[in-house]
C-alpha cells in the first residue's frame, strides 16, 4: 500500500476529479450516485447558472424561470431521491449520502437552488421519518415524479415550524399554532381545527401540501404533534407574502396562513384515544428531533460546497489580473502569474481551499454516519417494539445498559477479543454510531455554516471589488449572503451549540473521541505530514479542558460546565468542530492514499493530489490546533479572578530584601523572580502578580507541546501554495457567468 510519504514528492497537477472525489468522499463503489452527481451537475451548472446569470435572483416573487428549476429537478431524478423505488423513487436504502451529493452540487452554483429541492424533501421528512404505512404511502407516491405515461404534476411540500415572533424561533417548543377538535361523531375520525401562522416557509409560494407543528388548544387532544394540511383542505390556506429576503432567491420563502379543518388521521404519526383523549404518538419535538438531525447534515454541505467552488474562478481571476497592462508582457511574472507572484494571495486561497476540503470531509462523514445509522434504527424500532418499550424515557432507559457497555469496550486494545461485541451486537453498534450522529451533525451544521460564512468572505476579497458585483464568475458574492442563511436556517449556532453541548459529553462519544488521540497518533507515525500528531495532541488537550471545567468552579465558586453557561459550554462546542473536520479531512485523504492506486481514474496523477491534499490537512489541522488552544486557554484561566497587590495576592511574590540575599548565593537569580515586591510596598506596574498556574500545569505542558506540534505546518502551507500557482485550470469556468 502506497503512504502519503511514500509517494513521490510530485505537485499537483489539476483541480481533484470527479473519480478522486468519489473515492475521497466515500462513493468509489456507488454508480448510482455518480450518475446522481453527473444529473445533477448538468442541472445546477445548466438552468439554475443561466437563470442566475439572467438576474433570476433580483427578485423575491416565485416567478415562471424559477418555478421550471423544479421541473429540471423532476426530470433529472434529483425530486425523486428521496422515495423507495415502490414510491416512485430511484433507489432503495438509506438516502443521507445521496441527498448530501445533490445539496453539493445544486449549491456549488446556487444556495435557493440547493434549497428548493431539499425544502421539498424537509416537508416529507416528518412523514418519512415518523409517518403511518399509510401516510408514507399517500405523500410519497403523490411527491414522487410521474413515471413516464402518467398525467400527473407531483406535489410540492413545505414545513412549518417557525412563527411569526414572539412564538417558534430558536426555541421550538413556544409554538403558537393550534389544534382542536371540531367534530367527533361516534364511531367516526374526529375532524380538528388547525390554526398556524408560518414564518419564513420555504416552498410556500407553491406547496400543495404543509406539515406543520401545532400544540393542542383542546383537553381532548394531549400535548403537541406535527399535522399535514393540504392545499383543498375546507378554510382558509393563504400562503401569504413573500419574505423580501436577500440570499437563495431562487427558493420560495413566505409568512403562511392556515385555518384549515382536517381529519385526525392527519397527524403525524398517528395517534391512540385513551378515555376520550387524544394522544398523538409523537409529540412535535419527538418528530423534528428525528428530522433535523438529518436534515441540518445536507445544509453543511451546501456551504462546503461554496468554498470548494470558489478555488477555480478565484486562481482564474489572480492569473489573469495583469494581462492587457503594457508592463505585463507574455512570459513576464507580471502576465503569467498575475497576483499568484504575490504570497498573501496565495496564503489565503490555501486557507479558502482547506477549509473547503474539513466542511464537505465533515459533511460528507456526517451523511455517511446517518446512512449506516438508518437501517440500525429500524432494527432497534422492532427490538423495542418486541420488548414493549416506548416513549423517550424508557427508550434511554433501555439503553442506558448498552451505552455503559459500549463505553467501556471502545478504550480497549484493538486486538482484545471482547470488542468485536461492538460491530456485532446490534444495541452496542447503535449506541456507538448514534452517539457519533449526534455529534457530527450539529458539528457539521454549525462549524461548515458559520466558520464557512466567515470564509467565504475571505473567498470573495480575493477577487477584490469584482467578488462584490453581480459579474462575478462563480457566483462568489451571491454565495456568501447565501452562506449566512444556511448558518441561519434549521436551527441557527446556537441551537447547534446548545445540542453539542449535551451531546459531545455523551460516555459513549467521548470513549469514541479518546480513542481517536490513538488512531491520529499512528496515522501521524505513517502519514507525519496529514498534522495529524498535532491533531492528536489538540484533542487531548480538549479532553483535559473539558474535563476541567466539569470539576471547577469559577472565581465565585459559580460551577463552570451546565447547560446555562454558554460562555463555557459554546466555545468548547466551537473547538470540538475544529477538530472533529481535521480529522475528517484527514481519514479522506487517508482513502484516497489506500485505493486511489488502484483506480486508474486517479491513478494519474495521485501523488501530486495526494501531496497537496495532505498539505491542506497540515494547514487545517494547524489552524484547528491553534483555535483548540486559543479557546482552552481562555476557558481554563478565563474564570479565575486575576491576583491584585493587596496581601493575598502580593505573599506569593518575593520581597526585594530576601531576593537580594539570595542573589549573593546564587547568581542570576534576579531575572527569574517576577514579581518583587520592595520594601515600602512598591511593586512593578502591572495588573498585579503573575497568576500561578500550578494547577493549570498539566494544560501548559500541552499547550507547550502544541505548539511545538505546529512545527512544518507554514512549509505546507508554501508548498501548497506553489501547488496553486502551478495547477492547470480550464479556460473557462463551465457555467455562465
Ligand atoms: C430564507 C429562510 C427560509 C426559512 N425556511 C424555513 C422553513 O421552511 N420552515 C421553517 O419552519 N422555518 C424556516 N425558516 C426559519 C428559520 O429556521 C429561523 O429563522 C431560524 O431557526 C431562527 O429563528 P429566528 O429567526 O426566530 O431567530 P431567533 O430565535 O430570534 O434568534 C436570533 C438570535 O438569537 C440567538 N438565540 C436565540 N435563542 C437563543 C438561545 N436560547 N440561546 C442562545 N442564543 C439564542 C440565535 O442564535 C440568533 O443568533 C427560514 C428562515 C429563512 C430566513
Amino acid at each position: 500500500m502506497a503512504t502519503a510519504s511514500s509517494l513521490q514528492r510530485e505537485m499537483l497537477r489539476a483541480l481533484p476529479s470527479d473519480a478522486a472525489r468519489q473515492i475521497q468522499w466515500g462513493f468509489a463503489d456507488r454508480y448510482d450516485l455518480q450518475m446522481l452527481v453527473q444529473s445533477t451537475r448538468a442541472v445546477a451548472r445548466g438552468p439554475v447558472a443561466r437563470l442566475v446569470a439572467n438576474g433570476g435572483r433580483n427578485s423575491h416573487e416565485w416567478t415562471e424561470g424559477k418555478a421550471a428549476l423544479l421541473e429540471a429537478f423532476d426530470g433529472a431524478g434529483i425530486t425523486a431521491v428521496f422515495m423507495e423505488p415502490e414510491e416512485g423513487g430511484l433507489f432503495a436504502g438509506p438516502k443521507n449520502l445521496a441527498l448530501a451529493l445533490v445539496a453539493f452540487e445544486l449549491a456549488w452554483v446556487d444556495g435557493g437552488a440547493a434549497t428548493a429541492s431539499l425544502a421539498g424533501c424537509l416537508a416529507l421528512a416528518p412523514i418519512h421519518e415518523r409517518g403511518t404505512p399509510e401516510q408514507q404511502r399517500r405523500y410519497m407516491s403523490l411527491a414522487a415524479p410521474a413515471q413516464p405515461g402518467e398525467n400527473r404534476k407531483p406535489w410540492r411540500g413545505a414545513f412549518c415550524l417557525t412563527e411569526p415572533i414572539p412564538y417558534v424561533g430558536v426555541d421550538t417548543g413556544m409554538l403558537n399554532g393550534k389544534i382542536r377538535i371540531v367534530e367527533w361523531k361516534p364511531g367516526k375520525e374526529p375532524i380538528a381545527q388547525i390554526e398556524k401562522r408560518g414564518r419564513f416557509i420555504t416552498n410556500i409560494g407553491f406547496a400543495n401540501f404543509v406539515t406543520a407543528a401545532v400544540e393542542s388548544d383542546d383537553e381532548r387532544i394531549k400535548g403537541s404533534c406535527m399535522v399535514i394540511l393540504e392545499e383543498g383542505d375546507p378554510g382558509v390556506f393563504d400562503r401569504g407574502t413573500p419574505t423580501r429576503k436577500m440570499v437563495h432567491q431562487l427558493s420560495s420563502t413566505g409568512d403562511p396562513i392556515f385555518s384549515l379543518r382536517i381529519p385526525a388521521g392527519r397527524i403525524v404519526g398517528g395517534y391512540d384515544v385513551k378515555n376520550g383523549v387524544i394522544i398523538p404518538r409523537y409529540s412535535h419535538s419527538e418528530v423534528i428531533e428525528a428530522v433535523f438531525r438529518r436534515t441540518r447534515v445536507t445544509v453543511g454541505v451546501m456551504t462546503a460546497a461554496k468554498l470548494l467552488s470558489s478555488v477555480e474562478p478565484i486562481i482564474r481571476y489572480q492569473r489573469g489580473r495583469f494581462r492587457g497592462a503594457e508592463t505585463a508582457t507574455p512570459g513576464s511574472v507580471r502576465y503569467e502569474m498575475g497576483l499568484q507572484a504575490r504570497e498573501d494571495a496565495l496564503h489565503r486561497l490555501v486557507d479558502v481551499w482547506a477549509t473547503g476540503e474539513a466542511s464537505a470531509s465533515l459533511a460528507f462523514a456526517a451523511a455517511r454516519a446517518f446512512d449506516e445509522l438508518d437501517p440500525l434504527e429500524r432494527e432497534m424500532e422492532k427490538l423495542y417494539a418486541e420488548r414493549s418499550i416506548s416513549g423517550p424515557k424508557a427508550t434511554a432507559r433501555f439503553l442506558r445498559e448498552a451505552s455503559e457497555r459500549a463505553a467501556a469496550l471502545v478504550p480497549l486494545a484493538a486486538r482484545d477479543p471482547r470488542k468485536t461485541a461492538l460491530d456485532s451486537d446490534l444495541q452496542l453498534r447503535f449506541v456507538a454510531l448514534d452517539s457519533l450522529a449526534d455529534v457530527l451533525c450539529p458539528a457539521a451544521k454549525l462549524w461548515n455554516t458559520g466558520w464557512g460564512a466567515q470564509m467565504m468572505r475571505e473567498a470573495v476579497s480575493l477577487m477584490g471589488g469584482y467578488g462584490i458585483t453581480e459579474d462575478c464568475p462563480g457566483f462568489l458574492g451571491n454565495k456568501w449572503m447565501d452562506a449566512q442563511l444556511e448558518a441561519t436556517y434549521e436551527g441557527p449556532e446556537a441551537v447547534q451549540r446548545r445540542q453539542l453541548s449535551v451531546t459531545m459529553t455523551n460516555p459513549v462519544f467521548l470513549a469514541q473521541f479518546r480513542s481517536w488521540i490513538r488512531e491520529m497518533r499512528g496515522i501521524a507515525s505513517d502519514h507525519p505530514g496529514t498534522g495529524a500528531c498535532a491533531l492528536a495532541t489538540a484533542m487531548s488537550m480538549w479532553m483535559w479542558t473539558l474535563n476541567h471545567l466539569q470539576h471547577s468552579k469559577d472565581a465565585d465558586g459559580g460551577k463552570l460546565y451546565h447547560s446555562a453557561r454558554q460562555g463555557v459550554t459554546f466555545p468548547l462546542a466551537d473547538a470540538l468542530c475544529w477538530l472533529m473536520a481535521a480529522r475528517c479531512q484527514i481519514l479522506d485523504v487517508l482513502r484516497v492514499v489506500r485505493e486511489g492506486a488502484d483506480d486508474p481514474g486517479p491513478a494519474e496523477g495521485l501523488a501530486g493530489l495526494v501531496n497537496h491534499l495532505t498539505d491542506l490537512c497540515h494547514v487545517h489541522t494547524a489552524r484547528a490546533s491553534g483555535e483548540t488552544g486559543r479557546i482552552c486557554a481562555e476557558l481554563v484561566f478565563g474564570y479565575n479572578r486575576h491576583p491584585t497587590w493587596d496581601e493575598q495576592g502580593a505573599c506569593g511574590c518575593w520581597q526585594a530584601d530576601e531576593l537580594d540575599g539570595i542573589e549573593g548565593l546564587i547568581p542570576g537569580m534576579n531575572s527569574y523572580a517576577l514579581d518583587v515586591v520592595n520594601s515600602d510596598g512598591s511593586h512593578p506596574q502591572k495588573a498585579g502578580p503573575c497568576v500561578n498556574c500550578q494547577a493549570a500545569q498539566p494544560f501548559l505542558s500541552l499547550h507547550s507541546k502544541l505548539d511545538g506540534c505546529l512545527t512544518g505546518s507554514r512549509l505546507a502551507k508554501d508548498r501548497a501554495a506553489e501547488a496553486i500557482s502551478k495547477i492547470m485550470i480550464p479556460e473557462a469556468l463551465d457555467y455562465p457567468a
